[in-house]
């Protein structure tokens, strides 16, 4: 597994920082945002540390499609045939941990274009 120093996400995949964890696979962590957006609002991250999206997807396709395959997974155990799925990428659009992360947003109505 790769770290990274002062990373917010690594610990919580280390066990070092609590989250409610929710579902975990061999590459990836799922555990519930601790702002919820939505009745559903789940985090998911790669085990190993990658600032974003893009460099996970560079780095680690199949570790990418992992997180979607966890979100889907989560969406359907909670109920939720409906989902909005979220890479922010970059802190212009609200980025603010930099590890890769999925939101996993569901159970309420929602609106396009997001704000
Ligand atoms: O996409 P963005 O980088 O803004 O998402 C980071 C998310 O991590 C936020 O939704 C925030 O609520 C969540 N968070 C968390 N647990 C922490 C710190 C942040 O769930 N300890």
């Amino acid at each position: 597994m790769t770290a990274a120093d002062d990373c917010l996400f690594c610990k919580i995949v280390a066990g070092e920082i609590p989250a409610e964890v929710v579902h975990v696979t061999e590459s990836a962590v799922a555990f519930r945002d601790i702002n919820a957006q939505a009745p559903t609002h789940v985090l998911v991250v790669p085990r190993d540390h990658y600032a974003n999206a893009v460099e996970l997807a560079e780095g680690d396709p199949a570790a990418t499609a992992e997180l979607v395959r966890v979100a889907a997974a989560v969406a359907t155990a909670e109920g939720h045939d409906d989902y909005r799925l979220v890479f922010n990428t970059g802190p212009g659009v609200g980025q603010t941990v930099f590890h890769a992360h999925l939101h996993l947003l569901a159970g309420r109505p929602m609106t396009w274009p997001p704000g």
